[in-house]
């Protein structure tokens, strides 16, 4: 698959992202992520606000909010960010059907092979429900 677009993060913020999503094992952990150009500059660890946490992730509508509020006040971009427990890290047909309607791209952490440490990839997931990988950088 072609790497068609490349998000940076900062060491720090993908420890702190590691930490958050093996904290929620064995749920799915989220969260968000604001970026300026392509680096990102904050994490937004969340709560699960999903009915079964074990099965899927949503940001709660009043996090969501705040997070919205935060990141445009630096003019950012909204990265979307959940942990697959035991799956590989792609988008379950769900994911798809909710990412068509929120246009942010996600990052999926996969632990199906814990005790490693977690993986991830990322996505953009246009409406029509085509799924094109981009390529995590991390940097100093
Ligand atoms: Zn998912």
């Amino acid at each position: 698959m072609v790497n068609s677009f490349v998000v940076r993060i900062p060491e720090a913020i993908y420890q702190e992202m590691l930490e958050h999503v093996s904290a929620g094992y064995p749920n799915e952990a989220c969260g968000a992520l604001g970026s300026k150009d392509g680096l990102v500059v904050k994490n937004y660890p969340t709560a699960n606000a999903a009915e079964q946490p074990d099965d899927f992730s949503i940001i709660g509508e009043a996090d969501m909010v705040r997070i919205f509020n935060d990141i445009d006040d630096y003019d950012g971009d909204m990265i979307y960010y959940h942990s697959h427990p035991i799956s590989e890290a792609y988008p379950s047909p769900r994911d798809i059907e909710w990412a068509k309607r929120g246009g942010y791209p996600y990052l999926i952490f996969s632990l199906q092979y814990r005790p490693e440490p977690p993986y991830s990839r990322i996505f953009i997931i246009d409406s029509s429900g085509a799924v094109t990988e981009g390529r995590v950088e991390i940097v100093k």
